[in-house]
């Protein structure tokens, strides 16, 4: 009876060895992909700030062609009053016309200066959507990087697991299915099944064992589930 819980509680050991490695390197896929996620963030942060620029650049174009249109509608009507100042008899008609050209002329010149100061906002966004545009390339350019690394690294994870998990079975066939069971649960529960005895107090959870109990790990006489977290205890 003695050497058979010994004989079992090293194969549960081993496999409590095994299930702690599975789990680092669960923890280590399910981390991975934030990073990835984080880099995207970034990536999508100077999208939103581009597009900003892009609507701004939109709009000022917009306000541009209004103005080109106000010109053109101002050119027409000066062509259409100096043809009809030509044929004025009178030189109060010619003057009049005149002053009339001349109010159309400085809407065209305020138009003109309009325009220009426009088409500087206009340059000024568009260089920063440039450089936005940079930031994006390098951004995305790390960003692939990292992802291609944290391929390459996952993989390599995921290859160290599944070898692990093929390892499993094997301790499982020295393990009664009565204690297997047992360990299972709270292997599951509270990722750890087993817990060391400090003294007479269980190492996991805190809870003080009853002197029987104590002597049952220290001698590896039967089995001992901590009475508070139910971890399976041992001593080493
Ligand atoms: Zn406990």
């Amino acid at each position: 009876m003695t050497t058979e819980w010994n004989e079992v509680l090293e194969k549960l050991l081993e496999l409590q060895g095994l299930d702690l490695k599975i789990a680092r390197l669960n923890q280590t896929l399910t981390r991975a992909p934030a990073e990835v996620k984080s880099r995207a963030a970034t990536v999508a942060g100077i999208d939103a700030q581009a597009e900003q620029f892009t609507q701004r650049v939109k709009l000022l174009k917009a306000q541009i062609m209004l103005r080109e249109s106000e010109r053109k509608t101002h050119l027409a009507k000066i062509e259409k009053l100096k043809e009809q100042a030509s044929e004025v008899r009178s030189n109060k008609e010619f003057v009049a016309f005149r002053s009339e050209i001349s109010n159309c002329q400085s809407d065209l010149d305020r138009l003109d200066g309009e325009v220009l100061k426009i088409m500087e906002v206009v340059e000024q966004a568009e260089a920063k959507v440039a450089e936005f545009d940079e930031q994006r390339g390098h951004e995305q350019a790390a960003a692939a990087k990292a992802q291609a690394e944290i391929d390459e690294k996952l993989a390599d994870v995921r290859a160290k697991r599944d070898g692990l998990l093929k390892d499993r079975p094997t301790i499982l066939a020295g393990i009664p299915k009565e204690q297997f069971l047992l360990y299972e649960k709270v292997h599951v529960a509270r990722g750890r099944g087993m817990a060391s005895l400090e003294g007479s107090y269980c190492s996991s959870c805190g809870e003080g064992q009853t002197r029987n109990d104590v002597y049952a790990v220290q001698n590896r006489t039967r089995l001992v589930a901590c009475t508070s977290c139910s971890r399976i205890l041992y001593q080493l």
